[in-house]
């Protein structure tokens, strides 16, 4: 008989009834959802300073752009670089990324805070490696590795040729006679393309908690997508005098921490809801298993993630006897011995037992995004790092010296906002006008219509990536790979017809939405889990604005069975 079968389910009641007061709590704090974020940075006189790029070595200046491409992708990340090598394939020759960073990499542009690493493994994450025949030097790859990565892809599929950086895309209108699609930009530039793919990133735009008083900090302050190496010195050495404060500790500040809390001189956490971390297993690509992979290995990787390991005839018939309740509690006890496990981790590490119960997370597994990290807890143990954990409630109020608590004002040369990004919801970001007039958040005003969430009825030739109505999966360069496949399978498909358009119909969009709808409340796990960006900050959310619930693979084969019955689907012309 296992432990979790030798405990009584009061245990476990006792624990979710835990969970569900510190949610309540976060909630009573702040019942204003995601109202209490703004991320509309730019133009602002206070806050435009937290969205400014600090990485560009050179402000470019050049005349508007007045041309025509045949694929234009508004962002330059992953989702544009490896649907552009999958256009190549098939033979698509102009093809622009138009860009608000200097250069390609996306998250990975702007992400290049201390620590910066990915803790999806790298051999699944790094998209393309296949096709670039690299093998990633590490089993969760840094940073500049994986933005590194991205330019390989940009100089290998000639996509630096045609890209526009240091521009951000403001409009899209389609212009029914030419059959074209006519963007607008911050710079002046009419471009015109035959398609276009919003593929400007689901965690892109930094956000800022409404903090009273921010603008009076006289110190000096950033957001970590935004990290001023300037001030802080390359290696941080310059902060060795310094007095660092950072809110928020979500998977980016777990990551920055360690690392701020061995070069500040003090270093202040300023804690709302701890992260659950967990034990990241990283080592050293064994050049010996490298050189033994074959052709198409990640592929193949990618195809196994896929499938499930099949259960055995025992399994079946005791899952056959559960009812739908009872695989819920087991699933759900399940979670609370992770959970469980991590707290005492936590005891194990953390020496002071008040700062380690203020770091144990009270929450189910997955109601916040889980993180894996070495060095975060014991940072802790430092003379120089000081937990203020707010319980709840947050950092509201920031004067001239730095975040105020309990009537304490921290004094604080340097201040990080670690306080996350805004979800993209609809995968588009500038006013887009269909075939019909209508601006695409218009047309999604009573909830968001799609087919797989990467096409929009009215809007032809137009894809989207990342956005809602799509599968959701840890490793999210799956999701984009998938998307980005189909992508170019449309395209091919349209070319290879001799067509200019490709539009879904109405009904494709109605069976889409209507299977969305399907899969969704199928628990009260949103409810019930504490609020982050996950869950809407507590909001309800109407029912076909999310993720498609239906899982992964069935989302693939969704994606393949719509290929399948292209005329059906679609109209061409
Ligand atoms: P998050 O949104 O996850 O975290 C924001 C943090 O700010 C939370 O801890 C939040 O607390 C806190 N916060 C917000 N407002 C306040 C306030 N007023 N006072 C105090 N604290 C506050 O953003 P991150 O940048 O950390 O991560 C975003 C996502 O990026 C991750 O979830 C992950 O998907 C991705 N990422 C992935 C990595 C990887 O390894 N693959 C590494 C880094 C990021 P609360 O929890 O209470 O809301």
């Amino acid at each position: 008989m296992s432990e979790r079968e030798r405990k009584p389910q009061a245990y476990y009641d006792e624990i979710k009834a835990k969970f569900a007061a510190e949610r309540d709590l976060r909630l009573a704090y702040r019942p204003e959802g995601t109202a209490q974020f703004t991320s509309d940075l730019d133009g602002d006189p206070v806050l435009a300073k937290y969205a400014a790029d600090p990485y560009v070595e050179e402000i470019i200046e050049r005349e508007p752009i007045d041309d025509e491409v045949e694929v234009l992708f508004i962002g330059g990340g992953f989702s544009a670089l490896l649907t552009a090598a999958r256009l190549r394939e098939v033979g698509v020759e102009s093809i622009r990324i138009v860009e608000r960073g200097a250069d390609v990499g996306g998250t990975w542009y702007w992400n290049r805070y201390p620590g910066v690493a990915c803790d999806v493994i790298a051999y699944d994450y790094l998209p393309l490696l296949d096709e670039m025949g690299y093998v990633p030097t590490r089993h969760y790859a840094e940073g500049w590795e994986i933005l590194e990565h991205c330019r390989a892809i940009a100089r290998r599929y000639d996509l630096y040729d045609l890209a526009v950086f240091q521009t951000t895309v403001t409009s899209t209108i389609w212009d029914a006679e030419a059959r074209q699609w006519v963007l607008g930009t911050d710079r002046g530039d009419t471009m015109r393309a035959r398609f276009v793919i919003c593929a400007n990133g689901t965690l892109s735009k930094p956000k800022l908690a409404k903090i009273a008083g921010m603008e009076t900090f006289a110190g000096h302050s950033f957001h970590t997508s935004r990290w001023d190496y300037e001030y802080t010195g390359e290696k941080l050495e310059k902060l060795h005098d310094k007095v660092v404060g950072i809110i928020g500790t979500g998977a980016t500040a777990v990551q920055a921490i360690p690392n701020l809390a061995e070069n500040a001189k003090e270093l202040y956490v300023f804690q709302r809801t701890p992260s659950s971390i967990d034990i990241k297993n990283d080592w050293e690509t064994d050049p010996e298993w490298a050189a033994k992979l074959q052709p198409g290995w990640q592929a193949k990787r990618r195809q196994k993630a896929m499938t499930a390991p099949p259960l055995s005839v025992t399994q079946i018939e005791e899952r056959a006897q559960l009812s739908p309740e009872e695989k819920l509690r087991r699933q759900e006890n399940a979670n609370i011995d992770y959970m469980m496990r991590i707290h005492k981790r936590i005891d194990e590490i953390v020496e002071d037992p008040v700062t380690a119960d203020a770091l144990k997370p009270w929450y189910m597994f997955m109601c916040k995004r889980p993180c894996f990290h070495n060095e975060y807890l014991p940072s802790f143990n430092r003379p120089n790092v000081h937990l203020v954990d707010t319980h709840g409630k947050g950092i509201t109020e920031v004067g001239p010296k730095g975040p105020i608590f309990e009537g304490v004002e921290y004094e604080l040369d340097l201040l990080i906002y670690a306080t996350g990004f805004e979800v993209q919801k609809t995968g588009i970001w500038n006013r887009i006008v269909g075939e019909t007039g209508v601006e695409l958040n218009d047309k999604y005003a009573d909830g968001v219509r799609t087919v797989l969430g990467i096409h929009t009825h009215g809007y032809p030739n137009l894809f989207i990536m990342g956005g809602y109505q799509a599968s959701f999966n840890f490793n999210l360069t799956d999701v984009l790979q998938q998307q980005g496949d189909h992508i170019a399978a449309c395209i091919a498909y349209v070319r290879s017809h001799g067509f200019e358009t490709i539009d879904p119909t109405y009904d494709a969009e109605e069976w889409w939405v209507q299977e969305v709808i399907a899969h969704r409340g199928k628990t009260n796990r949103n409810a019930e889990c504490t609020p982050g960006y996950y869950n809407f900050e507590g909001e309800s959310n109407r029912r076909q604005d999310g993720n498609y619930n239906g899982g992964f693979p069935a989302y693939v084969q969704h994606m393949a069975s719509v290929r399948d019955r292209m005329e059906e689907c679609f109209t061409f012309s």
